[in-house]
């Protein structure tokens, strides 16, 4: 029997309240959690029209139980530096949701890093990972030790230290960090070696990001930085537009940036800016991939140094006058709130015609608010940037089958699972009455596979 559309406002009406219930329960709990209070509000808010849909979700207290990680550990990690002197940081896991799978999802290693920041990564990557299609749950982790500037000694000392704790709470089946901020294949690789020396055993599944010669996956160094310009080649083609020919700036320079750059170029974009988080480079001729290889992947210099040798460009001191210069597509790869209202407003201004988020919330929401009201292609970064995760999901399968696939096995999966993460999130979209609104889509597709996990696995 159809509802009648009284009965569909009062829905709405409940829908709107229990999501301000539990918004206001967060922030009261945790009122300093700033990052955590953004990630909250911008899915809760978005899941409005599925709640009204399916009020069953309000009754099995769904949003309640998943805004509150089912486990978080800090531990004291404290360290030597090369000078003999004790340092002491701090470490984080939060194991938010398992319900469709094993914790899954990052570590960073950055002076920001706080507890807010690693439960609003966390929170964001269980609707990600749910997206993806594959069985992994949502976690992250991180200290605010910060790598720059410290030498491999200092490093292997650090993330040794940091294992000898974290192992206590991570293994194939419960918990599988990876990379993020700060945590690359160096990092990764000590932190295998101790987690292998602790546990006496060969569990290549622990984690992912590995080295190719110790388990690791082809592609999945890429796949953060190809996955989210596979997600902008989709959104484009719904308006018959591409990469080619088009002008392109990706801010940050790591391990998204360079892949996401590298993708772009191979697609006939001219790549023109990126940055790290000193300033920007603007190279009007277009990024010369190479150089900027050497100098963030093996020198671990700063990206200033590229002018020197390219007289051409330039550097500018100061991250976020990149969004002044004029593209057509916008590749945020850097960090949380790198893109305020202001800056939408000067990317829409120059003509943006799409923005696919590479970092995870880059955008502020008063910055997706001005993408959507000017018909930006909007691509969030749950959805743009789960190729990582996706592939670090396809590294764990290899493992447990012992064999590996190869690079163009990898990535012609990578590019299935973007395509079939745009088109969920399109449906999505589409049945909840906002077809352009791929980030209310991406949360629609992502809570749903969660939430009905959750219930019929009891109240726990
Ligand atoms: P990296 O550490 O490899 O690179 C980060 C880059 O961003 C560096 O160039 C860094 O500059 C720059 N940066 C950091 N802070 C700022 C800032 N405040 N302003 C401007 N630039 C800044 O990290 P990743 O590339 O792995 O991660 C980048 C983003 O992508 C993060 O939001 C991460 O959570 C997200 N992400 C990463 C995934 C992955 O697979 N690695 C998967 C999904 C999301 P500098 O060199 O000076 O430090």
């Amino acid at each position: 029997m159809p509802i009648s559309s009284a009965v569909i406002a009062e829905r709405q009406t409940e829908a709107e309240q229990y999501v301000r219930s539990v918004y206001d329960k967060v922030v009261r709990r945790d009122p300093n959690e700033v990052e955590f209070h953004q990630a909250v509000k911008e899915i809760l808010e978005s899941l409005v029209p599925v709640l009204a849909r399916h009020p069953h979700y309000i009754q099995h207290g769904i949003l309640e139980r998943l805004v509150e990680p089912e486990r978080m550990i800090t531990f004291r990690v404290p360290w030597m530096n090369d000078a003999g002197e004790v340092k002491v940081n701090r470490g984080f896991r939060v194991q938010f949701n398992s319900a469709i799978g094993p914790y899954k999802g990052g570590l960073r290693f950055h002076p920001s890093v706080n507890l807010s920041i690693i439960k609003f990564l966390g929170f964001e990557q269980i609707l990600k990972n749910a997206l993806t299609g594959q069985p992994i749950g949502g976690g992250k982790g991180g200290s605010d030790f910060d790598p720059k500037g410290k030498s491999d000694a200092e490093v292997m000392r650090f993330t040794q230290s940091f294992m000898t704790e974290l192992y206590k709470y991570i293994g194939p089946d419960t918990d599988v960090p990876a990379g993020d901020i700060g945590v690359g294949a160096r990092e990764i690789g000590y932190m295998f070696g101790q987690y292998k020396r602790i546990r006496g055993g060969y569990e290549a599944g622990v984690l992912t990001g590995k080295g190719i010669g110790y388990g690791g996956s082809l592609a999945r160094k890429e796949a953060t930085g190809y996955g989210c310009v596979y997600f902008a080649v989709e959104m484009l083609k719904s308006r018959g537009l591409s990469f080619q020919d088009s002008t392109v700036v990706v801010s940050g320079s790591g391990n998204v940036s360079i892949y996401a750059i590298e993708k772009a170029q191979q697609l006939g974009a001219t790549v023109v800016a990126c940055s790290d988080s000193n300033g920007y480079i603007y190279d009007p001729n277009g990024i010369h991939l190479p150089t900027v290889k050497r100098l963030k992947e093996v020198e671990r210099k700063r990206i200033s140094e590229y002018v020197t040798e390219h007289p051409g460009a330039t550097f500018t001191e100061g991250c976020e006058g990149i969004w002044s210069i004029q593209c057509d597509i916008a590749l945020p790869c850097a960090t949380q709130n790198e893109i305020d209202e202001d800056a939408a407003r000067t990317l829409v201004a120059g003509g943006t015609i799409a923005v696919s988020e590479g970092a995870n919330m880059p955008s502020t929401l008063e910055a997706i608010d001005v993408f959507h009201k000017a018909k930006v292609l909007f691509g969030p970064a749950k959805a743009a940037n789960a190729g990582g995760v996706a592939v670090s999901a396809l590294e764990m399968a290899q493992n447990n089958m012992r064999l590996s696939w190869t690079f163009e096995e990898v990535d012609a999966k990578l590019q299935a699972i973007m395509r079939s993460i745009y088109n969920e999130s399109l449906r999505a979209a589409q049945a909840h009455g906002d077809p352009d609104n791929l980030l209310m889509g991406a949360n629609i597709a992502g809570f749903m596979k969660v939430a009905d996990s959750m219930i019929v696995q009891g109240v726990i």
